[in-house]
């Protein structure tokens, strides 16, 4: 792993590059951005360059490129949400206590903290006290994407370097490099420069092309034929609100092309359907009613307009 096999934010790229050579690193970061968009790979591989002993950073044979790779170097932590909720202070405190030992295999020793708007305030309030005086070979990493649950007094105390969403021609050739078929105008609208939402997309093309084939067939067939061939939707619980996200996408892309009454109150019907299905409403029914509405929406528009 380096920087070279990351996509996007170059600039960004190129100042932590420079960081790690130089030696000008600070004490504390943020990392902050939408979800997605590679915050992590860049912190894992900023770090592996700090902890690196050669001068050709990172050099991938040194020990500490070794154990770093090898997922068991000393000098360094990463901090997850264990219950995917929440950061709690017992982890933050557990970190401290091997903050304060001297790094052993590197020069530095480096924590970096994973979704770490998920620290509850208790965990914040704790790890202030490292943020404010932390011992000079210490170098931490908040990753975050939603900043705004962080503490003021946390913010303050860390370098914020903001990353930018991918764009459409980073994604679709990073695709096209791995052996994938390049997305969809809509499909590409879908990831908002997300590689993460991307690539989950393009293992899934044929369900997103079936969506796609779902909404261009409203006005064509009959309301049962409709139902029958919309197996993806009622099978598909666990992913239901991306595609009904992309269902809007699909659907605002149409009122952009032509200003139609019933495009606006199809996304309102999609808008709601989501409501429902949020609070629990009968999973098939939600899908049978999206689909009569959207379809009256699309047969009933000569009535209406
Ligand atoms: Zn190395």
């Amino acid at each position: 792993m380096d920087f070279n096999s990351l996509i996007g934010n170059s600039k960004i790229k190129e100042y932590l590059t420079n960081v790690a050579l130089t030696n000008q690193n600070l004490h504390s970061y943020i990392f902050a951005g939408k979800d997605g968009i590679g915050k992590k790979l860049f912190a894992m591989n900023f770090a592996k360059m700090l902890l690196c002993l050669s001068e050709n950073k990172p050099c991938n044979t040194c020990k500490s490129c070794v154990s770093f790779d090898g997922g068991n170097h000393t000098d360094f932590m990463l901090i997850n949400a264990d219950d995917g909720k929440s950061i709690k202070i017992e982890q933050i405190r557990l970190m401290q206590e091997k903050v304060v030992e001297k790094p052993i295999v590197s020069a530095k020793k480096v924590y970096i903290i994973n979704d770490a708007e998920l620290m509850t305030k208790e965990a914040q309030n704790c790890l202030l006290k490292t943020l404010e005086e932390p011992p000079e070979y210490v170098i931490i990493i908040l990753i975050v994407s939603n900043e705004s649950k962080l503490l003021n007094t946390v913010k303050s105390r860390c370098v914020k370097i903001e990353f930018s969403k991918l764009t459409n021609e980073e994604i679709n050739s990073y695709l096209e490099s791995h052996g994938m078929d390049k997305l969809s105008t809509s499909m590409l609208e879908q990831c908002d420069g997300s590689l993460k939402m991307a690539l989950n997309i393009g293992n899934k093309a044929q369900e997103y092309q079936a969506i796609e084939k779902i909404i261009n067939d409203l006005n064509k067939v009959d309301i049962t034929k409709i139902w029958n061939s919309s197996e993806i939707l009622y099978k598909s619980q666990d992913e239901i609100l991306d595609f009904l996200d992309y269902i809007n996408v699909i659907l605002y892309n149409k009122l952009l092309k032509n200003d139609k009454m019933m495009y606006i109150n199809s996304i309102k019907v999609v808008e709601q359907t989501k409501k429902n299905l949020l609070a629990n409403a009968n999973y098939n029914m939600c899908i049978d009613n999206l689909l009569l509405k959207l379809w009256e929406e699309f047969n009933e528009q000569s009535n209406r307009s």
